[in-house]
């Protein structure tokens, strides 16, 4: 039902509901007037009195062609006007009234609902495409990475109105059926897929994959939301579990913590270490970054510095203010020899988590790794969780939050379910405390920019997270995410530019990408100075956004070959 309304409230037939109002505002003062004349003939004509009631009753009963005859005129100028009442009554309200709500209305509707007619099964011949089962904000997030990078893909769902909007309005491909029927995964050539993105609850995605095994050895990568599962889901054929929420809460933990000058690392590349410092507390602050000589100092690479929610790739002349951080990269080794010149390790770091879910849980998780201590507030208990103790209560509630010591915390994950929740308590956070870390988990893509807004140093959003993640997997890429839009990839020297030093091959000029690193097989990574040599036979690693990794494969030809 509330999809026929939806569709009356929509596009063109919204504008007809606009007409069809107007068009009943016109009968309404049509009645209305009749009623008048009506009164004024009987008083003047035959002398009797009628009320205003009498007199609408009379011009409904004579326009609908009912005609009672309890109330009639005895008068040539009164049979005048009552023909005239019936005649208009039969053009307007019996014949243009229901040819408009036909031609307006119940027509358009059942061209669309004919119009669409959902797949069963697609062509014998199709192969090499994606298939995804499950239609939630991370697929739409996927969706649309599969679109820009031209990956066929279709999505099968046993919702019918959910393939008729992804259809009608989104332009996906969708076969409509039961994810779990065997005739109905043969009929999608599970057989000739590429790869198969299981997306549907831990149960169903269990089942789903077995099903898919039977039939044929298509690589399937499955989302689990609860992290025990994982095991489960990759026993029953999966050949990657992928535990998002998992995934997040270790994004959050790693961005939360303040340690003061720590570095942290994030991720590594082979054996390249990424990790941040933050420029606050180090020797840095407001220097340019060819005054800090970082590279010449330690032999790591500068590879971004983020600066409340933006992601820049820097120059030399970028200055370090104290609210950014710094995004390096290099070696374990190097990594001490920064850690050492930026000061010792603070000890006394506490992190809030406002939220005790999934998500929140594997933040904590994270943290009991390191260990920094914190402090979980959620408002109930957390049924799969035995390890953490969380302090019960409404995170909204300013006075819980003090009484549970906030003022003494340096970082704040904030990780309800709830966007606007999570706006709130990051916008009155930041309000109370300018200088305090705080990382925000968005749920719906829409909320990033306002989370950016209210105040939040990290915004970590579950569908750009969860669909990055799934699209690395398919390019089996080894890749990191950074953030949306932003790639580490290797690459070997390009031929064209073997002997040129960094400066002479002019790379970052014409691709838009950094050199990060130098590799040389059974060697150290080499943070590059502008005069190093280019030799043939090594690695480049490199930062880009996916527009730049494709301009350096037409620049220099696609992996691998022409090289
Ligand atoms: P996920 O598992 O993806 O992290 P959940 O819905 O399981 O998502 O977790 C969100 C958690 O946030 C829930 O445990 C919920 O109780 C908690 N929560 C939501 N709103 C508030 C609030 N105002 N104060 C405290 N906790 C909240
Ligand atoms: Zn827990």
């Amino acid at each position: 039902i509330s999809a026929e309304l939806a569709y009356f409230l929509r596009g063109r037939a919204r504008q007809n509901l606009k007409l069809l109002l107007y068009y009943c505002g016109f009968l309404l003062l049509l009645i209305l007037c009749y009623a008048t004349l009506f009164r004024y003939l009987m008083l003047h004509l035959e002398g009797r009195e009628f009320s205003f009631v009498a007199g609408v009753y009379w011009a409904i009963t004579v326009m609908t062609t009912l005609g009672f005859g309890d109330i009639t005129f005895h008068t040539d100028i009164g049979y005048v006007f009552a023909t005239v009442v019936t005649i208009s009554g039969v053009v307007f309200l019996l014949i243009i009234l229901p040819f408009g709500l036909i031609s307006l209305f119940l027509a358009p509707w059942i061209e669309q609902r004919l119009r669409y007619r959902p797949s069963f099964s697609l062509p014998p011949e199709t192969s090499g495409h994606v298939l995804v089962f499950g239609v939630n904000p991370t697929a739409r997030v996927l969706f649309r990475n599969l679109a820009s990078r031209k990956i066929p893909f279709v999505v099968i769902t046993d919702d019918y109105e959910e393939s008729l909007r992804l259809e009608e309005e989104e332009d996906v491909r969708v076969v409509c059926g039961s994810p779990t029927d065997v005739k109905m995964l043969q009929k999608v050539r599970v057989d000739s897929a590429r790869y198969i993105f299981a997306n549907l609850s831990d149960t169903e995605n269990t089942n789903l994959c077995l099903t898919i095994r039977s039939l044929c050895k298509t690589p399937i990568a499955a989302v689990v939301d609860e992290p025990e599962h994982i095991d489960l889901v990759r026993l029953s054929g999966a050949d990657k579990a992928v535990p998002l929420q998992r995934i997040i809460g270790r994004y959050l933990g790693i961005r939360s913590t303040t340690c003061g000058a720590l570095a942290h690392v994030i991720d590594s590349f082979g054996p390249l270490q990424i990790a941040e410092v933050p420029v606050h507390g180090s020797p840095f602050v407001d220097m340019t970054l060819e005054q800090a000589r970082i590279r010449q100092q330690t032999g790591m690479t500068v590879i971004g510095i983020w600066d409340r929610g933006t992601f820049t790739v820097p120059e030399r002349d970028t200055l370090l203010s104290p609210s950014s951080l710094v995004v390096l990269a290099g070696t374990h080794d190097q990594l001490r020899v920064m850690e050492e010149l930026i000061g010792e390790q603070e000890t006394d770091d506490l992190v809030f988590i406002l939220g005790h879910g999934r998500i929140g849980c594997a933040a904590a998780r994270f943290l009991d790794r390191k260990p920094v201590p914190y402090v979980l507030i959620d408002q109930e208990e957390n049924p799969h969780c035995e390890s953490h103790i969380a302090v019960l209560g409404d995170a909204t509630n300013r006075h819980l939050l003090k009484k549970a010591g906030i003022d003494q915390a340096k970082g704040l994950i904030v990780t309800t379910n709830d966007d606007s929740t999570n706006i709130f308590l990051t916008l009155s956070s930041r309000n109370s405390n300018p200088h305090m870390r705080i990382v925000a988990r968005a749920n719906t893509e829409e909320n990033v920019a306002q989370l950016y807004a209210a105040g939040a140093d990290f915004v970590v959003s579950n569908a750009s997270v969860g669909a990055s993640i799934l699209m690395n997997i398919l390019e089996s890429k080894e890749s990191i995410f950074l953030t949306e839009g932003v790639t580490i990839f290797r690459r070997p020297v390009p031929t064209s530019v073997v002997g040129m030093s960094v400066n002479e091959s002019r790379l970052r000029p014409r691709t838009g990408c950094s050199i990060v690193a130098l590799e040389v097989e059974g060697e150290e990574p080499l943070a590059p100075s502008p005069e190093t040599i280019l030799r043939a036979g090594c690695s480049l690693v490199l930062i880009g956004s996916p527009e730049q990794e494709k301009k350096f494969g037409e620049l220099f030809g696609p992996g691998g070959e022409g090289w």
